[in-house]
């Protein structure tokens, strides 16, 4: 720190003794001059009294000295009276010379007579007396004489008056010496005192300043360490604070970039779909819904393209859903490579998916990508040990002709695909408003069929099993058909696959199986034998946790055996469910046989229908068609023969309508025939009539 007290002592010091250095010799000057003033003015009163007491006598002097020599001056009588009246004058005072000098510069006049005649005529206050100004000078003298003895050791102020004649002339000058010892002495004295007073004052002021700044010093130095204690402190906190502020603010930013990634991710995650990364349904609605306030702008048109894959469920309930996955994956990116960039394709869920095509400028636009995409489907898909092949059916609409919503385009999308379905596998179609009439339909359908079980609606009717080689019943199939009063005659093509949606056909499903075993057993007690009657099994039937019991309630009540009764599944329902091998195992050891209907359609693998505990095969119509017509279809029920025999199953061929078709079956070993050829499903009184009866 800056050390005040000892600048200032320096400094302090330095401007006193500087103080007392100039004032003292300051104060002397101005006494001197002042004294000399004074002194001077004595001199000039002085020289004043004596030009009026010796005027006679001055004048005298001045005119008769003028030419004379020394002798006369000091001893002529004028020279001794003027003498005597000078003493006289100087008596009690301190004028110690006289000496009178006329207008030449001589010495006309002396209280010390030696100098008398002595020259002054070089002497400059002579000249400046003589031109009318007072010159004085003072000056120390070791030793003097004077009219009272020799004077030693004394200060003289010696003056040069000017003497002036009546007119005002200069005829001579006064030279006056004056002691002024006294005066010089005190002016010394005076002078040590003052400066000794000064020095002394100032002394005192910086003794008492000397405090006053070694106070503040103090509360200085005191302030100073407390302001570099505080600024200490404060540096600690500041530093501290800065820390934690990293800390924190890497902390933050940490968390920021978590934070984002984890925004990001959920972002994705809300617009993608995380198994294809396809565009999920949320993304496909966005954009539609923008596309649509841009189509609309524009006045352009747009296309809707709902996909559906037609074998997907058989897929992923056969071969389980990790295969049924690796396939979606293998669809998405398929579908990708035949969709242009600027068509969005999104997933819908499941098999669904969905496409917008923008700037659409003729229905043949739309047509062209719809080839594409069912064109995606030509090659088969390799996952695996698998080669899958697929279809897929598309629905198309367009905007703003069938619908200016997204939830209109979207819906009547997917059901111009429902009817691309029901043409056949690989189809589009384009939607058109009888289809919604047709959606509407099967609302109302599902509200009738709703009541059609309470009103007792339905009926079940049976269509006969043979024995290939006898050609005897050994059994019916009751299939469901609904008598509608307002629909007449339903078949179950129709609402079955309403009832599965709508989860009627448990109700149903249980309805028929009731009927069916009431049925067979009373026609086993009014004594017609029916060996063997076959129910349709639904899955929603069998996922049912007490479906087990509800069956067992059914035998029980209707007191029907088990024996008699054989469940049909088709391949999917077997897979779909969790727990088939446990259930169907459970239905085995109730003595209920197990059909496998549909056979051939699905994509059961050989080991796992090696340890399905069934008992028959049912060949699908869809393969019986072909006798006699496609090789590739015969070549199908050869195998699933050798397979049957193979893993001995009992086979039944559905469908059959022609002799040709019972022959190509016989020939290969097909153990039963159901179909036209034998007896289309009927009523059961015709039923009876028609079998009843002896063969
Ligand atoms: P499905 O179980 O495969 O039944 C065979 C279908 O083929 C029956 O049609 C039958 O009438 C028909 N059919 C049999 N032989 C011939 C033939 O020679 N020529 C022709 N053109 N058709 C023949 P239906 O009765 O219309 O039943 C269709 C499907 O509805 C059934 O196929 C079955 O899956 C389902 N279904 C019927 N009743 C029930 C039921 O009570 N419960 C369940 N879950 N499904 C049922
Ligand atoms: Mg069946
Ligand atoms: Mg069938």
């Amino acid at each position: 720190m800056f050390n005040l007290s000892r600048y200032f002592s320096t400094v302090s010091f330095i401007l006193i003794v500087l103080a007392a250095g100039v004032l003292g010799p300051l104060y002397q000057k101005l006494s001197l001059q002042q004294m000399q003033d004074l002194a001077e003015g004595r001199n000039v009163a002085m020289a004043q009294v004596f030009q009026n007491s010796l005027r006679n006598s001055l004048d005298t002097l001045m005119s008769d000295s003028v030419g004379q020599d020394v002798k006369f001056l000091t001893q002529s009588e004028e020279a001794r009276r003027l003498h005597a009246s000078v003493l006289e004058l100087m008596r009690d005072t301190s004028v110690v010379r006289v000496k009178i000098y006329n207008r030449l510069g001589s010495t006309v006049f002396s209280t010390d007579a030696q100098q008398i005649g002595e020259s002054r005529l070089d002497n400059p206050d002579f000249r400046a007396a003589i031109s009318g100004a007072i010159a004085s000078e003072l000056a120390h003298r070791d030793s003097m004489s004077s009219f009272a003895g020799t004077l030693s050791e004394v200060d003289i102020l010696s003056s040069h008056i000017p003497i002036r004649a009546k007119d005002n002339s200069i005829e001579g000058v006064f030279e006056l010496y004056q002691n002024v010892t006294p005066f010089v002495a005190q002016l010394h004295r005076n002078m040590w005192l003052v400066t000794g007073g000064v020095a002394l004052v100032f002394a005192a002021l910086y003794f008492m300043q000397f405090l006053v700044v070694r106070r503040a010093q103090g509360i200085l130095e005191d302030q100073e360490g407390r302001i570099a204690a505080a600024r200490d402190t404060l540096e600690i906190q500041v530093a501290a604070r800065t820390d934690e502020l990293k800390r924190t603010n890497t902390q933050l930013e940490g968390e920021i970039v978590e934070r984002r990634q984890a925004q990001s991710k959920l972002n994705y995650l809300a617009y993608h779909d995380p198994l294809t990364g396809l565009s999920n349904r949320r993304s496909f609605i966005e954009r539609l819904e923008e596309s649509l306030r841009e189509s609309a702008r524009r006045g352009e048109r747009l296309a809707v393209l709902f996909i559906d894959l037609d074998q997907f469920k058989q897929v992923n309930d056969s071969l389980g859903h990790g295969v049924g996955d690796e396939l979606l994956v293998s669809v998405a990116a398929r579908l990708s490579e035949h969709v242009r960039l600027i068509d969005m394709l999104a997933r819908l869920g499941g098999d669904e998916f969905i496409c917008l095509m923008e700037g659409v400028r003729s229905e043949g636009d739309v047509e062209i990508l719809a080839r594409e995409i069912i064109g995606a489907f030509e090659f088969p898909f390799k996952l695996d040990d698998h080669e899958l092949f697929l279809t897929a059916s598309v629905g198309i609409c367009l905007s703003p002709g069938d619908g200016s919503s997204v939830l209109d385009l979207m819906r009547n999308a997917d059901t111009a695909m429902y009817r691309a379905k029901g043409l056949g596998r690989g189809n589009f179609h384009f939607y058109t408003p009888e289809m919604t009439r047709d959606a509407q339909e099967r609302i109302r359908m599902e509200n009738l069929l709703r009541r059609a079980l309470d009103n007792g609606e339905l009926r079940v009717h049976l269509q006969p099993q043979i024995e290939t080689k006898s050609g005897r019943l050994v059994g019916a199939e009751a299939l469901v058909r609904w008598y509608s009063p307002e629909l007449g005659l339903v078949m179950p093509m129709r609402f079955i696959p309403l009832a599965e949606d709508s989860g009627l056909i448990v109700g149903l499903g249980n309805w028929v199986l009731r009927e069916t075993c009431r049925l067979v057993m009373q026609w086993r007690t009014s004594g017609f034998e029916l060996p063997q009657v076959s129910v349709n099994l639904s899955v929603k039937q069998l996922e049912r946790p007490e479906f087990i019991e509800v069956l067992s309630t059914i035998l029980d009540e209707t007191g029907m055996d088990a024996t008699s009764l054989k469940l049909e599944l088709t391949e999917s329902v077997v897979m779909a469910v969790g727990d088939a091998f446990d259930l169907l195992e459970r239905l085995r050891d109730l003595g209920i046989s197990l059909s496998l209907d549909d056979f051939g359609t699905g994509y059961s693998s050989l080991s796992y229908l090696k340890m399905l505990p069934v008992q028959q095969l049912k060949i699908d119509k869809s393969f019986i068609d072909g006798i006699g017509k496609n090789s590739g279809d015969e070549a199908i029920i050869r195998t699933v023969m050798e397979l049957a025999r193979s893993l001995d199953f009992e086979v039944v061929a559905e469908g059959v309508e022609t002799v040709e078709q019972s022959d190509f079956l016989a020939a290969l070993g097909c153990e039963q025939l159901q179909g036209h050829l034998h007896g289309k499903a009927v009523a059961p009184a015709e039923f009876r009539a028609r079998w009843s009866v002896p063969q």
